[in-house]
């Protein structure tokens, strides 16, 4: 399998083990803020933190519109909790003027799971995953209020209201509510990389 070169958006938030997850998973990681890095990497990575912080920051470095454009262009990303709501379309209980990149054609709740459950931690059935459960870990985290035809449910959690996605797929672009690099096991990592590695084995042939 190639080694892929992921850039790991690193403005704010949880970046350090995102990069460690994609190290564990044999490809290599670094921190990205600069426009021009976009150009030599194979997947971006947005991590978990604030994403009207990210946002905003990425606004202040120059790298919204690139980074909307290099999706636009089908670059493979992942987004865990406030990288999920930058690839959201619409958000639900934005900040003022908070903007995403968008890219999944769905609406995410923010802090959807309310306050008395501000963080939990709930085993998942990850479809596209062998193996035991995930361990979901969920931070003041989103989930998908509603999506379009084109989104791919991967896995969904159950509250008083309903049943929520959790883990959605569009095609190059992958988002969870939950943070699988803040745990020791990268298979969520490890699926989203070995597609597009699989894939440029692919098209090099
Ligand atoms: N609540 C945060 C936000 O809206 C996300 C929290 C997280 O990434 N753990 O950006």
């Amino acid at each position: 399998m190639p080694r892929l070169k992921v850039g790991v958006l690193s403005l704010q938030g949880d970046f350090r083990e995102h990069i460690r997850s994609v190290e564990l998973c044999g490809h290599e990681a670094f921190g990205l803020n600069r426009a021009e890095e976009l150009q030599a990497i194979d997947a971006l990575i947005l991590p978990g933190g604030e994403s009207t912080t990210i946002a905003k920051l990425a606004r202040s470095f120059g790298l919204f519109e690139p980074i909307q454009s290099a999706i636009k262009a089908g670059l493979p990303v992942y987004g865990s909790c406030a990288g999920m709501i930058l690839l959201a379309d619409e958000i639900e209980g934005a900040a003022l003027g908070q903007e995403s990149f968008g890219g999944i054609d769905m609406k995410v709740r923010r802090n959807a799971f309310g306050r008395q459950v501000d963080s939990f931690e709930s085993d998942i059935e990850f479809r596209a995953v062998a193996g035991p459960a995930i361990r979901g870990v969920f931070i003041r985290a989103p989930w998908v209020e509603s999506l379009g035809g084109g989104v791919e449910v991967l896995a969904t959690v159950a509250s008083e209201s309903g049943i929520h996605p959790v883990a959605v797929r569009q095609g190059n672009l992958l988002a969870t509510s939950f943070h699988p690099e803040i745990t020791d096991d990268f298979r969520v990592h490890s699926f989203f990389l070995d597609e597009i590695a699989a894939k440029s084995t692919a098209t090099k042939r």
